[in-house]
């Protein structure tokens, strides 16, 4: 699989020539309803960039699970904006604890202590049970802060030669779009074309202890390896029972951190608070991001115990927004938010009723249905109609906005909010649309 992987990448340039960067039906816009919402798009494909490929639907309001479009129509809302929104759209804790802050002090930069920051550092510390956190703004650069931390623990801790530290990836990671990040992605989509890429990165293949441990035993300059709990955006991959744990003991064995990219699957998404809860994990060095806000602002988060975060000193990281007063309120409010509503045993329970509902869709167009918690997805059989993204045009005629991630799969990740009542309208109108096309 590694070699297929690396192959994959010195291919590019000969692929390159050969087709243009359209694996996604970038410009699909059939099926919007009206010239109003065209209106709307043909702005964005005017005047912004096109790297993103968007469903056509052109939306202006949200509230809970919902979200509505510019001509009023309410669909249920299965994205959450990549699981950022978990505690539903403006809530109203979060909203109010943004909106009483911004006119009272926004920005400092770090260059002047806030009345905020140390109270909400007090706050996840002890809500994670680590020592220290470094607060950032977006997941990424949580991931690049992480792989900054371990490289730096490396040197100073581990005794690894100058400039010689390795971190190593999983196959069909994803932790954003830097330049370091998509150093370690093995998606064309989403390195092609942008090298030269960061040197001491190392790519294994994911769930696979053989491998991670051959790695080890062959390289002693490995410092950490980064890795998601379940890979999101390649689908919904969850790995084998001890994959993850096993992973952990490996690492320690060869005196090397575990950090878990719970970006995506933190923060009760998974129905736990953390991913890596399932497997008895506690990684050294853990980042956060997205629902850290609940989808009112840029807040990421890494934290890890002194031995580690302490190595890097004042003044040798930082961002001029990372932990300003603003973020700070808002991650603290939706923190709150997330362990007041019992969010993470809502999506628990809800993924269970959620999978059982789906797993009896009679259909050979689906060919599983996975997940946990609130974090799901659905299979479609590949090459043949319907492709993943037909179902979804018209699960949005149906009133339920979902998105593809790579091709074929389908991901379900509704705010964790839902009620049970809400689980079964969505799973009938998932079976039901999946059911009006031929077998
Ligand atoms: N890590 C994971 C697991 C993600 O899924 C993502 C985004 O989807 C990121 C990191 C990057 O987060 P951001 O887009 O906020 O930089």
């Amino acid at each position: 699989m590694l070699a297929r992987s690396l192959s994959r990448r010195l291919l590019w340039p000969i692929q390159q020539s050969a087709r243009a960067f359209t694996a996604l039906p970038a410009e699909d816009h059939s099926g919007v309803s009206s010239s109003v919402q065209q209106e709307y798009i043909e702005k964005e494909d005017r005047y912004g960039a096109h790297n993103y490929a968007p469903v056509p639907v052109v939306l202006t309001r949200g509230e809970g699970v919902f979200v509505w479009d510019v001509e009023g129509k309410q669909y249920y809302d299965f994205l959450a904006a990549y699981s950022a929104v978990n505690q539903g759209h403006c809530h109203p804790k979060i909203v109010k604890a943004l909106i009483d802050q911004v006119p009272h002090l926004s920005l400092t930069s770090r260059a002047f202590y806030n009345d905020v920051l140390g109270e909400y550092e007090e706050y996840i510390t002890k809500l994670f049970g680590y020592d220290k956190v470094l607060p950032m703004n977006t997941g990424v650069e949580g991931g690049e802060t992480a792989v900054k931390l371990a490289r730096r623990w490396g040197y100073d801790v581990k005794g690894v030669p100058k400039n010689q530290a390795k971190v190593l990836f999983a196959e069909n990671n994803f932790w954003g779009r830097t330049l370091a990040a998509i150093s370690s992605s093995t998606d064309p989509e989403s390195f092609g074309g942008f090298g030269p890429f960061m040197p001491g990165f190392d790519v294994i293949p994911y769930n696979d202890l053989k491998a991670l441990e051959a790695k080890l035993d062959d390289d002693p300059n490995i410092v950490a390896m980064m890795v998601e709990p379940i890979q999101g955006e390649a689908g919904i991959v969850i790995p084998d029972p001890g994959y993850l744990s096993g992973a952990h003991a490996l690492l320690k064995k060869h005196n090397a951190l575990l950090i878990c990219d719970e970006v995506q699957t933190g923060l009760a998404r998974t129905g736990r608070m953390l991913a890596s809860e399932y497997e008895g994990v506690r990684p050294d060095i853990l980042v956060l991001g997205k629902a850290l806000s609940g989808g009112v602002y840029p807040v990421s988060a890494v934290l890890a115990d002194d031995e580690i975060m302490l190595t890097i000193g004042r003044g040798q990281h930082g961002s001029t927004y990372g932990g300003n007063p603003v973020a700070a309120r808002v991650a603290l409010a939706a923190l709150q938010v997330i362990v007041d509503e019992n969010l993470t045993e809502n999506s628990y329970r809800l993924g269970q009723l959620l999978r059982h509902e789906l797993q009896t869709i009679p259909s050979r167009i689906v060919t599983e249905v996975r997940g946990k918690g609130l974090f799901n997805a659905i299979v479609v059989r590949e090459d043949q109609a319907p492709s993943a993204w037909d179902i979804c045009m018209r699960l949005r005629e149906n009133g339920l906005l979902a998105k593809p991630t790579h091709g074929n799969i389908i991901r379900l990740a509704p705010p964790l909010t839902l009620t049970e009542e809400q689980v079964l309208e969505c799973a009938d109108i998932i079976k039901k649309t999946i059911m009006s096309f031929p077998e």
